[in-house]
């Protein structure tokens, strides 16, 4: 393994039972207080970016919250532009509403309407688990009218399968388990 991926996975800390019982959270503080490890990070993900989306997105997605962490700081290292997508209620413009489910119940992401008219995304997050807030946000690019060009995470729960729900769009992670 390339020594800056085992530097980085290094600073990923494992949380048992967080939000609730049976689940590995996958905490990244760690990693971005860590100024060299998440500067690392930035870099890998610009690397993969360089090779996987040809030609470059025009913009990157990110979504709450983690993602926009992750996304803004790759979004600037590529010389992007970056757009937030959000939990409900929290962006002040027209917007277009996505609703997902979730183990238990549903929930929604939203973005602004006009955010990505004929643009080609990349949608960025910390973590790829199941696939659908990946899916929902997808669905929302395409129903504003960008063009998803792949996806971008730190994390992939390979055992999850959550790439099966992202369609025939290249998916990368850094670090799977
Ligand atoms: P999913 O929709 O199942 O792919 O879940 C992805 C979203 O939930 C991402 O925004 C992750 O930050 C978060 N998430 C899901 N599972 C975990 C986990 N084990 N550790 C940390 N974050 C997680």
């Amino acid at each position: 393994m390339d020594n800056r991926l085992t530097e980085i996975t290094a600073r990923i800390r494992d949380v048992p039972d967080f939000p609730k019982p049976g689940i590995l959270f996958k905490d990244v503080t760690p990693l971005l207080a860590h100024g060299p490890s998440f500067r690392t990070c930035i870099d890998l993900l610009a690397e993969q970016a360089e090779r996987s989306f040809r030609p470059l997105p025009d913009i990157l997605v990110g979504i709450e919250s983690r993602g926009f962490i992750f996304g803004a700081a790759l979004a600037d290292r590529l010389g992007r532009g970056f757009v937030p997508v959000r939990k409900p209620g929290k962006l002040p413009y027209k917007t277009t509403r996505e609703n997902y489910a979730l183990e238990y119940g549903t929930d929604a992401l939203e973005m602004h309407e006009d955010a990505v008219t004929d643009l080609r995304c990349v949608i960025v997050d910390d973590l790829l688990a199941t696939g659908g807030t990946a899916a929902a946000t997808a669905r929302l690019v395409e129903r504003c009218g960008g063009k998803v060009s792949g996806f971008a995470f730190v994390i992939e729960l390979s055992f999850l399968i959550g790439r099966s729900k992202l369609g025939d769009r290249p998916v990368e992670a850094l670090i799977k388990y």
